[in-house]
């Protein structure tokens, strides 16, 4: 297995991940190795290297990339990454991750992804806008509403998507809104988006507390990340009284046992500082917070987190996985040695996509829905998937991830098959 040296310790390929992980429900769903092979690589991709001109006037290459997985089900859909780390590997199991987490809460999307290889906190805003507008134009003949739609990942925010929406539009030479999601909710974002990942981990995780009699109230929670999911999915969380005793950034990890001033931290770091310049709990190493013996733990930074090793150390009860591809499969097999319950992510941070779904449909009707609304169809959209997928590894005695890899692998071999190999 490749292994990047690119981050802290070693992560291993999250593309290895992810095919593993399908050929484990291929297998279990005896498909034909035709369809196999089909479903198993990125239908397209496209790799380019492009010129944006930094402040004072020189010029630097940057490498992006934007990949489709599978569109039987309907266009691509995938968040785009800025991140020093993106790598096409990466990018491709992330589009493979959006097939399945789009067809498990059944939205009639494709899988996609995009990434550029860039620390986008080491750019100006000029440099950051010029970067964002020269790669939506080399990656436009892919993008539209009924092709492509970006949305925000690792490193990209509302303010970017307004971007790349503009530079289309401008290209198009009208406004068209419904090519991304992740908007601000003044050029055709939808209320309710920010949070929504967050939000939708909360679902889950009220669902599994009333199925195992734990009570939210008091829970104990650990979040790797303090960005756009860990952020959000920490507040709404303390927010239902559950006590979030550490939460961790890339500079570190804060703890304090008897629960974070979570809204404190989050403000502080909206301002722009880091989790380790905050008071309010002591410092741990970042690989401790895996260790803590809490309710549920949340990982909602980077993908490859917890790996055999460190799955050996992890004494929480149930994992709920915000962050994509966190757990390696090899971590996967010693947390089910310890029996500790893992949301699989295809689950547990669909909140996003399924509020960009909704995002995109408001686009395409010119007509907005209240927040209440968006917040009431994305607990049923996510609870019941979340109901489907408990049922199937229920009757079938597997893993929630093996669970809802078959769902989706199955629903997305369906339309493949259905819509036959073209000619
Ligand atoms: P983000 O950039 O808003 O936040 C990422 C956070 O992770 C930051 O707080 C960063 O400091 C932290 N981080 C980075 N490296 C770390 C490390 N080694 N240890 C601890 N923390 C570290 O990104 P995001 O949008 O919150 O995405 C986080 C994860 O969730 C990614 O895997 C992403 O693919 C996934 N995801 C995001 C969405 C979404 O709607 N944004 C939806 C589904 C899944």
């Amino acid at each position: 297995m490749a292994i990047s040296k690119t981050r802290a310790g070693p992560v291993a390929n999250p593309l290895d991940a992810a095919i593993a992980q399908f050929g484990a429900a291929a297998d279990r769903l005896n498909l034909d190795p035709g369809l196999r092979q089909v479903l198993a690589t990125c239908k397209r991709e496209l790799a380019t290297n492009f010129p944006v001109q930094m402040d004072g006037g020189s010029t630097k290459v940057f490498t992006g990339y934007r990949v489709h997985h599978n569109l039987a089900r309907g266009p691509a859909k995938g968040g785009i990454r800025y991140h020093p780390a993106v790598s096409l590997d990466e990018v491709r199991a992330l589009a493979m991750w959006m097939t399945w987490k789009s067809a498990v809460v059944n939205l009639p999307y494709g899988g996609a992804k995009g990434g550029v290889i860039v620390d986008p906190k080491a750019l100006s805003q000029t440099e950051l806008e010029n970067l964002t507008r020269r790669y939506t134009t080399e990656i436009s003949i892919l993008l539209g509403p009924s092709q492509d739609i970006p949305a925000p990942d690792m490193g990209t925010d509302e303010r970017i998507m307004a971007w790349i929406m503009d530079t289309v539009s401008m290209h198009r030479g009208y406004t068209e809104a419904g090519v991304v999601t992740g908007k601000p909710v003044s050029v055709g974002g939808t209320l309710g988006r920010k949070e929504a990942t967050g939000r939708g981990i909360l679902y889950v995780i009220q669902e599994l507390a009333r199925d195992r009699s734990i009570p939210l109230d008091g829970a104990t929670i650990a979040v790797q990340g303090f960005g756009n999911v860990g952020g959000a999915a920490a507040a709404l969380l303390a927010g239902e009284g559950a006590r979030v005793i550490a939460v961790s950034d890339s500079s570190g990890c804060l703890y304090n046992g008897r629960g974070l001033d979570v809204q404190a931290l989050r403000e502080q770091k909206n301002a722009g500082g880091s989790l380790s310049d905050m008071g309010g709990g002591d410092c741990l190493l970042g690989e401790e917070l895996f260790s803590l013996p809490v309710d549920f733990l949340v990982p909602a930074a980077l993908e490859g987190q917890i790996t055999a090793q460190t799955a050996r150390h992890v004494q929480a009860k149930i994992i709920v996985e915000g962050a994509n591809g966190p757990t390696t499969p090899d971590g996967d097999a010693v947390l089910a040695e310890k029996r500790v319950l893992v949301v699989p992510d295809i689950l547990a941070n669909t909140g996003g996509v399924i509020v960009s779904y909704f995002e995109w449909v408001q686009d395409l009707q010119f007509f907005f829905w209240e927040e209440e609304e968006v917040r009431e169809r994305l607990q049923r959209v996510i609870t019941r998937a979340y109901r489907e997928v408990c049922a199937l590894a229920q009757s079938q005695n597997l893993s929630l991830r093996e669970a809802a890899m078959l769902l989706a692998v199955s629903r997305v071999e369906e339309a493949t098959r259905l819509r036959g190999i073209y000619p």
